[in-house]
């Protein structure tokens, strides 16, 4: 099987050749082009079975936003935005850089991490408790650029969204609060992916000020064909969250301890274990999350290099 094979294999819960991988981490760079060729290298050094492009452009508007009812003023620019066309631009190069047949994923946040990036974490917060209503506008006005980006990163030919649904933690936002704040707006954003008949790995992530802890069991109703989320930080194992997801799932490294430190034989017997418990369907090796702080791209090439010599079939 080539890397797309496999992954679709994956995606159908067949059995592929041998156990798929992959990891991602940040990057520094915000050039388009050397963030897209330090994405390529990592790619190729790796030699992972997917490429998960990462966005690094946070938002920006050019109204300030300062009281909550600046939120029904906001006219962000859309597809014309810096950010987005940063992204295209990275996501062409990539595409462009790479000869192998292989699945395709840009990365995407949602409505409220774009009103975070506009005024910060602590801002959200407060006009969510003091004016939910005219934040809720400017989520709705984020959602509909969102949806516009999603379907213009699409039209570049990858396979689909690595969507990052983020504001789900423990201690964030009550039930209520979350149904009426992310929720509706995360499901417009994924509607749109879906619509155009694309994949959906769906990403379910925590904060470090929340300890990465999320409430899992609120995303059942979320359209993906995979997902991939914190199993160390929330103790929700792989075998749950199978059974709650019913879907293809990704992960099973910690991203914070074994995949960043190891030790390799650790690593290595960590995958095996994973690759006889889960491996037959539906499964991919990665980790909770990005891979955090002082990556090791050798130990990185290793796990996937152990993994594939995992034979499956
Ligand atoms: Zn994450």
């Amino acid at each position: 099987m080539n890397k797309r094979e496999r992954m679709l294999a994956v995606f159908e819960n067949k059995t592929p050749d041998c156990l798929p991988a992959g990891f991602w981490h940040h990057y520094q760079e915000r050039n388009p082009a050397e963030l897209a060729k330090r994405q390529l290298d990592f790619y190729k050094k790796t030699n992972m079975d997917f490429l998960k492009i990462m966005y690094e452009y946070m938002f920006s508007l050019p109204e300030k936003v300062q009281k909550p009812s600046d939120w029904y003023k906001i006219k962000p620019a859309g597809k014309n935005s810096p950010e987005y066309k940063k992204q295209i631009e990275v996501i062409n190069r990539i595409l462009d850089g790479t000869k192998e047949d292989v699945m395709s994923f840009t990365t995407m946040f949602n409505a409220m991490k774009m009103a975070a990036w506009c005024i910060g974490d602590a801002g959200i917060m407060i006009h969510a408790k003091e004016d939910p209503q005219a934040l809720r506008h400017g989520l709705r006005v984020f959602a509909e650029v969102l949806e516009e980006w999603a379907c213009g990163f699409l039209e570049t030919g990858i396979d689909g969204i690595f969507y990052s649904a983020q504001f789900g933690e423990v201690g964030r936002f009550n039930k209520e609060e979350w149904n009426t704040l992310i929720k509706p707006f995360d499901l417009q954003v994924l509607s749109a992916i879906k619509a155009k008949g694309k994949f959906i790995i769906l990403h379910l992530c925590g904060e470090p000020n929340y300890d990465f802890k999320v409430h899992i069991d609120r995303y059942g109703e979320y359209p993906r064909d995979m997902i991939n989320w914190a199993i160390h930080a929330n103790h929700y194992d792989l075998s749950r969250g199978i059974d709650y997801f019913s879907c293809p799932v990704m992960g099973g490294l910690d991203n914070r301890s074994l995949m960043l430190k190891g030790p390799i034989e650790e690593v290595d017997k960590a995958i095996d274990q994973l690759a006889m418990q889960y491996g037959k369907h539906g499964f991919i090796l990665g980790a909770d999350c990005s891979i955090q702080g002082d990556y090791n791209e050798n130990l990185i090439a290793h796990a996937v290099e152990h993994a594939h010599n995992i034979s499956l079939s």
